[in-house]
């Protein structure tokens, strides 16, 4: 059966995220339940599980309130501070959502017990607030070596990988791709790409690992001490 994956802005510039196989289907990062409900209830779809990359509120939000409303199952990191999880996923763990086979990355940086999720067989992953498209998350919790090998982790995937992230950061970010490196000419065409798509209103995910390679000044950084450079120009930019 095929498996639609459809994008919810959330919260500003938040993204949700529902998967669905046939008539079932899961969120992940359900920011905001309502924007989850209208979804399911646009498609007919029955709600089995939520999906959590880590413990902030702009991605957990949803998540209790459809577990209440829909008797839906909480997957998500081991960590105390995530209050109703129903299974915890280690580090290669896998399980089966909706018929969707999923297998659990544990990419510490942004806090200490971020999972990303790999959909095996649809080619797509699930970054959280790790990977971003042509940037990565503030280091929270974790060092920069730390966030520096979960990016390469991610980078390690499928170049034909679709990914989804957690924010629509990416102009902004291509804008401090730029500023980095002004003479790249490919960073200044997907800054226009990505500048015409937001204009129109249309989201950046997905992108690809492939294009993460070119385009992510974050995953390109050569060694952790060249991205705690990168990162803390970031944080100031
Ligand atoms: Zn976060
Ligand atoms: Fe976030």
């Amino acid at each position: 059966m095929s498996v639609d994956i459809t994008v919810l802005p959330a919260l500003g510039d938040n993204y949700a995220y529902l998967v669905s196989s046939g008539n079932t289907a899961f969120a992940v990062d359900p920011s905001d339940e309502r924007v989850v409900r209208r979804a399911l209830e646009e498609r007919g779809l029955r709600l089995d599980a939520v999906l959590l990359t880590h413990h902030h509120s702009d991605h957990t939000g949803g998540a209790q309130p459809l577990n209440r409303s829909t008797g839906c199952s909480v997957i998500g990191p081991r960590d105390r501070r995530l209050r109703g999880i129903d299974r915890a996923l280690a580090d290669n763990e896998t399980c089966e959502v909706a018929g969707v086979p999923i297998t659990a990355l544990l990419v510490p940086g942004h806090t200490r017990s971020h999972l990303a999720f790999h959909l095996t067989t649809e080619q797509a992953v699930f970054t959280g607030d790790t990977m971003f498209l042509s940037g990565c998350g503030r280091l929270f919790e974790g060092t920069a070596e730390q966030m520096w090998r979960s990016l390469r982790r991610l980078g390690d995937l499928d170049p034909a990988t679709r990914v989804y992230c957690g924010h629509e950061y990416t102009e902004e970010n291509c804008r401090f791709a730029c500023a980095v490196e002004p003479g790249n000419v490919l960073f200044g065409e997907r800054l226009r790409a990505v500048g015409e798509m937001r204009a129109d209103g249309r989201p950046s995910v997905p992108g690809t690992i492939a294009v993460e390679h070119q385009a992510n000044v974050f995953l390109r950084a050569s060694s952790p001490e060249a991205f705690a450079r990168l990162r803390a120009a970031k944080d100031r930019f």
